[in-house]
């Protein structure tokens, strides 16, 4: 297989190459904001709402993107091109860039933007058929008056944690608490559940405005079927008849057992297969063409 090209700054350069200094802010404090973005079948899905949100990110944290919007846009088909991609899992980053050991981002000069696009296998594996099982965690997702979880930003340790006590407690994704107990998301993608046919989804102030998240509200709209957006506890987690996490890498994935209760019958429930039909066949049929 021939390497990879990663677009950094405006030129490719082979992977093995590929580098920032270690005086980038993003590498030292995490200072910078990146995407996830799928593209299927020569189409990349949902780019500009993607581009979108790495740009308000940006905005958020004061850091100005040295490329316009559409400038990005065809920065990342071209990445897809030059390494003749047409399904695959694109990271724009975008990072402060380099400065010296302290914070202040006034000393750092222009943020280096990088785009890597790989081919992708779905990230749950056999577990769309299982379903997952997961847990809550003990850490709170970052509060929103701290860094807020809207800022797709470069520091993910508050995830990595969860994660890692996951991994620690054997489930395949964690699911996080705010501070006042509600339910936030997943460590990597946000959380659905379903009650009496009826759809629920927490609102996007204490978690990720996801986009596939937005997709399946859609899909939900264009098929008539009950949604509402409200905050949700512990106890409609674990008595709910279906849960779903939804994620660009992640997708739509059936979550089955949380903190050992079964999910409904335990097996993915019949409105989340329809939902994963329905994503697919969006998938399948959007997007911002690659090769025309
Ligand atoms: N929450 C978190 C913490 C995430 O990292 C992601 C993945 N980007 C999501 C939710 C889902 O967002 P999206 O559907 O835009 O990928």
């Amino acid at each position: 297989m021939e390497e990879l090209l990663i677009y950094i700054n405006g030129e490719f350069v082979p992977k093995s190459e590929a580098k920032i200094s270690v005086f980038d802010h993003g590498f030292l404090y995490g200072d910078g904001v990146f995407e996830g973005i799928r593209a299927y079948n020569g189409k990349v899905f949902r780019l500009y709402e993607h581009l979108d949100r790495l740009y308000d990110c940006a905005k958020v944290i004061d850091l100005e993107i040295p490329l316009t919007k559409e400038e990005f846009a065809q920065a990342i088909l071209e990445t897809l091109r030059v390494n003749k991609l047409r399904d695959a899992y694109i990271r724009p980053i975008v990072t402060r860039g380099i400065g010296d050991l302290g914070l202040d981002p006034r000393k750092c000069g222009r943020p280096n933007v990088i785009i890597i696009a790989q081919p992708w296998d779905r990230l749950y594996g056999d577990l769309y058929e299982k379903g997952l099982k997961a847990v809550t965690v003990a850490v709170r997702r970052n509060a929103i008056d701290s860094l807020p979880p809207n800022i797709k930003s470069l520091n993910y340790l508050n995830n990595i944690l969860a994660k890692i006590e996951a991994n620690v407690k054997g489930g395949d994704e964690a699911i996080f608490l705010d501070h006042n107990g509600y339910v936030s998301e997943g460590s990597g993608d946000n959380i659905f559940i379903v009650k009496k046919k009826v759809v629920y989804t927490p609102p996007t102030i204490n978690n990720l405005k996801g986009i596939t998240r937005e997709v399946v509200i859609e899909i939900l709209e264009e098929e008539n079927i009950p949604f509402k957006e409200t905050h949700l506890s512990l106890f409609d987690l674990y008595s709910a008849d279906e849960v779903f996490v939804t994620g660009t890498a992640a997708e739509i994935a059936p979550v089955t057992v949380i903190d050992g209760r079964k999910i409904g019958d335990g097996k993915p429930g019949e409105l989340t297969k329809f939902l994963m039909k329905k994503f697919r066949e969006k998938t399948e049929k959007e997007g911002v063409p690659i090769y025309e």
